[in-house]
C-alpha cells in the first residue's frame, strides 16, 4: 500500500474488538500498534499495588512521578508488551481487579495528561495505529483515519468473557457484563475526555462481521485516505 504513512485512530466501547483490528492493520501496513488502554491499566496496577487514594491529589501526583511506562515488542505475541518501571506487567493488567478500577483512574485529569502526552509523542513519526477512547477526539484530532467501533452488547460480553475465562477461573458472564457496562458508563460520562465519536470518524459496527471481512473493509478506507493525501485532496 502507499508509502505515505498516516495515523489511524480507533475508538469505541469496551470489548468491541478494537485491539484485534488495530493489531491486524499494523501488521498489514507495517505500522506500530499502541494499545492506549494498556497504559491506563498499568497506571491502575501501580495505584493498586501502592494503595494510592485516587481522591488524594498529592498522592496521585507523587505516584505519577514514580511511574515510567514503555512498550517493548514481543515477537511471540506479535505486539508490544507494556512495561511499568522495567517490569513487564502484561500478565497482570487484564485481571478483573484492574478492570474494576481502571475507569475511575482513567477519569483523573492528571492521569490523562500524563498518558496523552506520551501517546502524542509516539505518533510524531506517523505510521501508527492507536486504539482507546479519546484517540480521535483528543490524542490525535488530526488523524487521517478515525474509526469509531461498536458491537451488540451481548456480542461484546461473550468476547470479553472468552478472553478472561482462561486467566480468571470462576469468573461469570454476569461479572463480565457488569464490568463492561460500568466501564462504558464511566468512560462516556466522565468530565475529562469522555468517550465520544469524533465528528469525522467512520462508524464500524462489527456485530456481524468476521475478522477478515472487517479488515478488508478498513483496508479500503486506508487506501482511500492514503490516495486522497497523495492526490492532495486532504489538507
Ligand atoms: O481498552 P481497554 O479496555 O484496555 O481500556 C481500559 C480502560 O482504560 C477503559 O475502560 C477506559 O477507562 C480507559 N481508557 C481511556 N482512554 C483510552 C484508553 C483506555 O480512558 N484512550
Amino acid at each position: 500500500m502507499s508509502a505515505h504513512k498516516i495515523i489511524i485512530a480507533i475508538d469505541g466501547f469496551s470489548s468491541c474488538g478494537k485491539s484485534t483490528l488495530a493489531k491486524q492493520l499494523a501488521a498489514k501496513l507495517g505500522y506500530n500498534y499502541i494499545d492506549s488502554g494498556a497504559m491506563y491499566r498499568a497506571i491502575t496496577l501501580y495505584f493498586l499495588r501502592h494503595s494510592v487514594h485516587i481522591s488524594d491529589h498529592e498522592q496521585v501526583l507523587k505516584a505519577l512521578d514514580n511511574i515510567h511506562l514503555s512498550f517493548v515488542f514481543n515477537e511471540k505475541r506479535e505486539q508490544s508488551d507494556i512495561y511499568l518501571n522495567d517490569e513487564n506487567v502484561e500478565p497482570y493488567i487484564r485481571d478483573l481487579i484492574v478492570a474494576e478500577k481502571v475507569s475511575e483512574v482513567a477519569a483523573i485529569k492528571e492521569v490523562r495528561t500524563f498518558a496523552v502526552g506520551q501517546q502524542q509523542k509516539m505518533g510524531q513519526k506517523k505510521g501508527i495505529v492507536m486504539d482507546g477512547r479519546d484517540i480521535g477526539t483528543v490524542v490525535f484530532p488530526d488523524a487521517e483515519l478515525k474509526i469509531f467501533m461498536t458491537a451488540e452488547p451481548d456480542v461484546r460480553v461473550m468476547r470479553r468473557y472468552d478472553e478472561l475465562a482462561a486467566s480468571n477461573p470462576g469468573i461469570t458472564i454476569e461479572e463480565v457484563r457488569h464490568n463492561l457496562e460500568l466501564r462504558d458508563y464511566i468512560d462516556s460520562n466522565r468530565e475529562e475526555s469522555p468517550l465520544r465519536k469524533a465528528d469525522d470518524a467512520i462508524m464500524l459496527d462489527n456485530s456481524n462481521l468476521n475478522k477478515e471481512e472487517q479488515l478488508e473493509k478498513v483496508l479500503e478506507w486506508v487506501k482511500d485516505k492514503a490516495t486522497n493525501i497523495v492526490a492532495g485532496n486532504i489538507p
